[in-house]
């Protein structure tokens, strides 16, 4: 396949993401100068764990593709129509084409499905003695067509034939000739003589979808019916030095890389496996889907309702953790090790089944905490649902705005993004070497973890409307904190990726 480089020529038609209206149509700053500056130096700064990235939509897309058409067509003086079509075949790459058509004009053009010469391109037309292939309809009176192959087929089978094609198989670029094991490609004239309007109208949307599919640095967004296609120049080599997360302006933010839904910090290779592996022992991993526990200390049944995985019986007020059912007031010690797992150094180690039994306990603990993070982000979610539709009751009994209370609906997300991330940190761990490296590792994924515990806590704090001042100010700072967190671990582990620090395992 052909490397496009979009890098001559883009910024006429083509803007970037961030880099779109900083001036308004009269050419007039809006921006006072300070911004600007703030504007470009935070585009130099870009994050270590982030790639760079363009959006574009379906028309910008097809913009760039005439341009390119135009300019062939030029070049070899034919048709627009002809030019696309030989475009098209050679996945875009220009320069090859050219040449390739400048030395043997006959064969590429053949090879490509285009009829140069106007006298030469198919017509419907009666012949004597007709007898069609496929439906066996014979006679004079019969309007038929054949490529330049001479495989001749009537008007209705070869429309039959067509809209089956895009319709139903959704082919377009490479529709051969009706007849077995003929590959002349079926030109878009004939095509546009053959079918009905929509047909042809949906023939040429999937053409321009073939731009895209075509070429490695695009990808469309996975997100359901979003039209946005990302670029972002990043081979296939590079993923396992970095995660190349980026944000669709639909919004859905997913890994370039594989298509997954964002995965920062685990590369792409380890989330396949780790995937694959959690689908194999999914019998042994089930018990997530348990939303009570026994209080360790009283035994009283505790139900979870929140994210938060802080919990405190009702009963003996014990504060414990979820994860690991410990005790609270140790999980913020530096020597405490909710999220580490610590290796047995047993003296049976070399029994095949104990050290089975070691391997299935080391999975569970990064599997449980993956998957308590997963399922903790759901309970954030829900119970910000919850605590919107209680907000909206108040804001009727109150003098309460809905603005004053956005900053919780910020948070809930910060607090689903950052669990995605540490949902992830459990998974890179999992195929972590231990090292003085992963212990620096854990220390991030620890702290990032505390945080967020206690941004979850204060979103499972009860409103009142006197004091929602007091509630704001501190959401807004441990959301600043939280998302400082997340940053230092996210570039750490990028930079050990590009450092190539770390050393997975296989385990
Ligand atoms: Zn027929
Ligand atoms: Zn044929
Ligand atoms: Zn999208
Ligand atoms: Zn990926
Ligand atoms: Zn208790
Ligand atoms: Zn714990």
């Amino acid at each position: 396949m052909s490397d496009i480089d979009f890098d001559e020529g883009d910024d006429d038609f083509l803007y970037d993401e961030s880099g779109e209206d900083y001036l308004d149509e009269s050419g007039e700053d809006y921006l006072d100068e300070l911004d600007f500056t703030e504007i470009i130096q935070e585009k130099q700064e870009r994050k270590k764990y982030e790639v760079e990235y363009k959006v574009y939509s379906i028309e910008e897309i097809e913009d760039f593709q005439n341009k390119e058409i135009e300019h062939v067509a030029n070049i070899i003086g034919c048709f627009k129509e002809h030019a696309a079509t030989l475009l098209r075949h050679f996945k875009w790459n220009k320069e090859r084409l050219i040449e390739l058509y400048m030395d043997r004009t006959e064969e590429v053009t053949k090879e490509a499905g285009v009829i140069v010469d106007a006298q030469k391109l198919p017509k419907l037309i009666k012949v004597e003695d007709f007898c069609c292939d496929i439906c066996c309809d014979s006679g004079d009176d019969i309007e038929s067509l054949a490529l330049s192959c001479g495989h001749r087929f009537c008007k209705d089978c070869y429309s039959q034939y067509l809209t089956q094609k895009i319709k139903v198989e959704g082919e377009c670029r490479n529709i051969q000739c009706p007849s077995d094991a003929c590959n002349i490609i079926v030109d878009e004239n004939t095509i546009k003589m053959l079918v009905s309007e929509d047909t042809y109208h949906r023939y040429t949307s999937l053409l321009i979808r073939t731009y895209v599919d075509d070429n490695i640095f695009l990808h469309w967004c996975p997100a359901p019916n979003c039209e946005y296609a990302v670029e972002c120049k990043i081979h296939d080599s590079d993923l396992q030095r970095l995660v190349p997360t980026v944000k669709c302006k639909c919004g859905h933010q997913f890994c370039f890389g594989c298509g997954l839904p964002d995965h920062q910090p685990c590369i792409c290779s380890l989330v396949a496996k780790w995937l694959n592996k959690c689908r194999d022992d999914s019998e042994t991993a089930n018990w997530i889907s348990v939303n009570t526990k026994e209080c360790p200390k009283c035994k009283a049944s505790i139900e979870k309702n929140g994210g938060c995985n802080h919990m405190t019986c009702k009963k003996c007020k014990n504060e414990f953790c979820w994860v690991c059912m410990g005790p609270w007031s140790e999980h913020g010690n530096q020597w405490y090790t909710c999220n580490r797992f610590e290796e047995k150094t047993s003296v049976d180690a070399r029994d095949s089944q104990s050290r089975s039994r070691a391997k299935l306990e080391r999975y569970l603990h990064y599997y449980n905490r993956y998957a308590n993070h997963e399922q903790s982000a759901k309970l954030d979610t829900e119970l910000y649902e919850k605590t919107e539709r209680k907000m909206e009751r108040m804001q009727k009994s109150s003098e309460l705005s809905w603005i004053e209370v956005q900053f919780l609906k910020e948070a809930v997300e910060t607090v689903v993004q950052c669990r995605n991330t540490l949902k992830w940190t459990y998974s890179f761990a999992f195929y972590l070497q231990k090292d003085n490296q992963t212990t620096l590792f854990e220390d991030n994924q620890r702290d990032l973890e505390m945080a967020v515990e206690q941004l979850s806590e204060l979103l499972e704090e009860e409103i009142k409307p006197n004091r929602i001042a007091e509630l704001k100010q501190r959401v807004v700072d441990k959301s600043i904190y939280v998302k400082h967190r997340r940053e230092i671990l996210l570039e750490d582990t990028a930079q050990g990726l590009k450092e190539s620090r770390w050393v997975f395992i296989d385990p």
